[in-house]
């Protein structure tokens, strides 16, 4: 049976200032930081002290040890609640909470999980999602609502991993720091290696009664909406990060990202250069020599549209801001309208005695075409059409 008292070095009378000291000496001296890091023996002792500090420090506590010894604390009689598998990493707590850290505790010591000065725990995976887009929902911006299967806290055990009524406790392998050291004996001499403890991998803490539903990883799998914002002007190329969207880490860690690609659709009548779209509009060779008045698509709805009297086959005409808009910016692109003359392949009996007498009064086409003009716009177009 363990006595406090005697752990500490003092007496039974001892009142609340000198059990502190007492307490204040022996963790200075056997804490794992002033240890380099600590051995199983120091942090043994660091422990006893702690345990018998954080009982004699509580005079409710200090009481029901009084009348009933240890038993009556870690049993079912008043004051036992909180203390039965008082720990490395509750040590820990309890000096950090009276007498505060040397610094880089943190980074070094495992502790419960409630505590919000916890180690950083590893982080859940990144989702990738891929959404199918119109042209025209790229070219107006939308908010796309999708289905991810996401890790979320398990239900049973709300992502602690553990069975009911336990909770983690600290790896018996590493003593809670997480690492484990590894001596090798070379010609050069002895090095000692720190590595990731195995038996916690390096959380410092293990899972002794897995939750049964999760087994202890504390997460389960689900089927989650999340609404997804696409800005107007967005290609295939681009993909939006959602932060803090993804799965969330083994044991209530901090989740990681969503990222979503982006698959814009290929649209039946636009092609798309940029922020520029294409559009080929088939016209009569009457519409072409005497002109025509139209109503043509645009991505947005539709707008009257002149085709100039002799135009040639090929020509583009370009409308000013009718294109995509440009993402995050304040212009849009223009939509080429390029006409192409459609050559009837079949005739009804009047349209070829037309067709006869206008070839015999016509001049005959030139050489070449003078397609100075046109040619610049038109052969950065081509290359869209083929
Ligand atoms: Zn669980
Ligand atoms: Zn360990």
């Amino acid at each position: 049976m363990t006595d406090y008292y005697n752990l500490l070095g003092v007496t039974r009378n001892a009142g609340p200032d000198e059990i502190k000291k007492a307490y204040r000496k022996l963790a200075l001296k056997y804490h794992p930081d002033k240890n380099k890091g600590g051995s199983k023996k120091n942090d043994e002792l660091f422990k006893q002290a702690t345990e018998a500090y954080e009982v004699l420090s509580d005079p409710e506590k200090r009481s029901v040890y009084d009348r009933y010894g240890e038993q009556g604390l870690k049993g079912s009689g008043p004051g036992s609640a909180g203390f039965s598998n008082f720990d490395f990493s509750d040590a820990i707590e309890v000096f950090m909470r009276d007498f505060g850290g040397f610094g880089n505790l943190n980074d070094t010591f495992g502790r419960r999980s409630q505590n919000p000065r916890d180690r950083p725990k590893p982080k859940g995976e990144t989702i990738k999602i891929r959404i199918k887009l119109t042209l025209e929902e790229v070219y107006s911006g939308t908010t796309k609502k999708v289905k991810v299967a996401v890790l979320d806290p398990c239900p049973n055990c709300l992502g602690n991993g553990t069975a009911e009524g336990s909770g983690p406790v600290s790896c018996s392998q590493c003593g809670g720091s997480g690492q484990q050291r590894q001596s090798q004996r070379t010609m050069f001499g002895q090095f000692v290696n720190i590595g990731v403890c195995a038996n916690c991998r390096g959380q410092g803490r293990v899972i002794l009664d897995p939750c049964s539903t999760c087994r202890g990883d504390g997460r389960t799998r689900i089927q989650k909406r999340i609404e997804v914002e696409i800005p107007a002007g967005v290609t295939s190329e681009n993909f939006i990060t959602l932060r803090g969207k993804g799965n969330i880490g083994p044991q209530n860690g901090p989740r990681g990202d969503t990222v979503v690609l982006l698959d814009v659709q290929e649209n039946d009548k636009f092609i798309r250069d940029g922020d520029d779209l294409c559009f080929e509009l088939p016209v009569t060779f009457s519409q072409a020599t005497l002109g025509a008045e139209v109503e043509i698509p645009t991505i947005q709805d539709s707008v009257p549209f002149v085709i100039p009297a002799g135009t040639q086959s090929g020509e583009v005409v370009r409308l000013k801001g009718k294109g995509m808009p440009e993402l995050q910016g304040k212009r849009w692109g223009d939509q080429l309208v390029r006409i192409v003359v459609w050559t009837p392949d079949e005739l009804s009996e009047e349209q070829e005695k037309i067709y006869k007498t206008l070839r015999s009064i016509e001049k005959a086409a030139p050489e070449r075409l003078n397609r100075e003009d046109i040619s610049s716009v038109w052969s950065r177009v081509k290359n869209v059409f083929s």
